[in-house]
Order: C-alpha cells, then sequence, then structure tokens
C-alpha cells in the first residue's frame, strides 16, 4: 500500500473505533487514544496504555516517559511525527493500574489492524504488556530486551519502558544502547543486522518454536 492509502485507512479506521464502548474502560475515559504519527512509518512503537496526560489530550506519550521517549528518538536523528506511536490498550485504566488481561483481549485486535495498515518494518516494544502480546510469550522484559525477533515480515525489538527506567534511572543507559541498536536496525532497513551479535540474536532467538508461534497474535 501507498503512503497515501495507508492514511486514508488509518484515518478511516480510527473514525470507526475512536467512540468504541467494547470495555469498561469506555466509561471512564477522557479521550480515546488511537495513537499518532506517520502511517507511512518504517518504524512503530508499542507502549502499554494511556495515562493522565494522554487521557486528558487524547495522545500518547505526552506525559514525562513521552518526553524522554521524544529524547530518545532524537538522539537516532528521528522526530516522532517520522513513526508510529500507539499502546496496547487505547483507554486509561483507572489509576494507571496494570491492564487487565481481558482489557486486552477485547482491544488488541485494534493494534492488530494498526500493524496490519501501517507494515512497520520495525516494531518497538516498550515494556512488558506490548512485548509479550506481540509475542505471544510469558517471559520477563529483562529476558527479552535487546533481543530482535523476526515475525513474519517484521523485526520486533522489545525495549525497557520509558517510565520504568525513569523509575529505576540505574536502567537508563541500558535503554539508551537499545536506541543504537534501533539505529543500526533502521540503518539495515529492517534486515538483519550487519554485526554477528545480532545476526546471532536472530538466530537464537526467533520464535520458531511451534508453540510459541501458535502463541503469537495470530497477528501477520
Ligand atoms: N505509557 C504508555 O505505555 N503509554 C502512553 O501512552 C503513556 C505512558
Amino acid at each position: 500500500m501507498e503512503g497515501n492509502d495507508k492514511r486514508e485507512k488509518l484515518k478511516e479506521f480510527y473514525l470507526k473505533i475512536r467512540d468504541c464502548e467494547k470495555c469498561e474502560l469506555s466509561k471512564v475515559r477522557t479521550k480515546f487514544v488511537f495513537g499518532s504519527g506517520s502511517a507511512d512509518a518504517q518504524i512503530m512503537f508499542v507502549g502499554e496504555a494511556p495515562g493522565k496526560n494522554e487521557d486528558l489530550q487524547g495522545l500518547p506519550f505526552v506525559g514525562q516517559a513521552g518526553k524522554l521517549l521524544d529524547e530518545l528518538l532524537y538522539s537516532i536523528g528521528f522526530d516522532r511525527n517520522e513513526v508510529f506511536i500507539a499502546n496496547v490498550l487505547k483507554c486509561r485504566p483507572p489509576g494507571n493500574r496494570d491492564p487487565r488481561i481481558e482489557e486486552i483481549d477485547t482491544c488488541k485486535g485494534y493494534l492488530v489492524e494498526q500493524i496490519k495498515i501501517i507494515d512497520p518494518k520495525i516494531i518497538c516494544t516498550l515494556g512488558r504488556f506490548s512485548t509479550q502480546l506481540l509475542l505471544g510469550t510469558n517471559k520477563g522484559i529483562s529476558n527479552l530486551r535487546g533481543k530482535i525477533f523476526k515475525i513474519e515480515s517484521h523485526v520486533v525489538m522489545p525495549i525497557n519502558h520509558p517510565a520504568a527506567v525513569l523509575y529505576t534511572p540505574s536502567k537508563m543507559g541500558v535503554l539508551k544502547e537499545d536506541f543504537q541498536k534501533i539505529k543500526r536496525l533502521i540503518d539495515s532497513g529492517g534486515e538483519i543486522p550487519a554485526s554477528e551479535e545480532d545476526a546471532s540474536y536472530l538466530k537464537s532467538e526467533t520464535l520458531n518454536d511451534k508453540q510459541d508461534k501458535d502463541e503469537q497474535l495470530g497477528l501477520f
């Protein structure tokens, strides 16, 4: 699909789902947070769920974690308008509690459709919830972050959630390194990275185990 077609499709999809009332979160939200950025992005970032600021503004990652995400994007030469940023849940869980399984199940189809329309080469999952959902695994983020997974036509790279890094500043160095790795991935067009280290990650960490595959979202 060409960029203009993607924009049209994404807009159409937004208009179709923005008044969603499929779960209880719709009753307590201020705004539905669809996601923002370029419909033609090569890279998509997927967080957990809107927080207070996002709920008020209707935009993803506009609070403190978003400020950090913007800085990290800038460090690799990107502006947020050049990527697409979305969340697993489109509505804020009260008090920023963790998303519930049934909420994720109800909402995940929206993320799947966004990924289908945008068709990014690289999907960077931020934190545990988006990582476990897109990789279909129960493994913890500390085991998965910085590794590269090839899922159908997409390269998926989990990283720590910026909010978790703000909470534990000792993780900042690792997050910055992971962004450099994202840059290498982008520079290689989302293909297998040139360095041996990355190539071996791909070989050892690709989810080609049948069970893991079956547990993936059936996304792509
Ligand atoms: N944290 C998220 O996971 N998503 C947002 O949009 C903001 C904070």
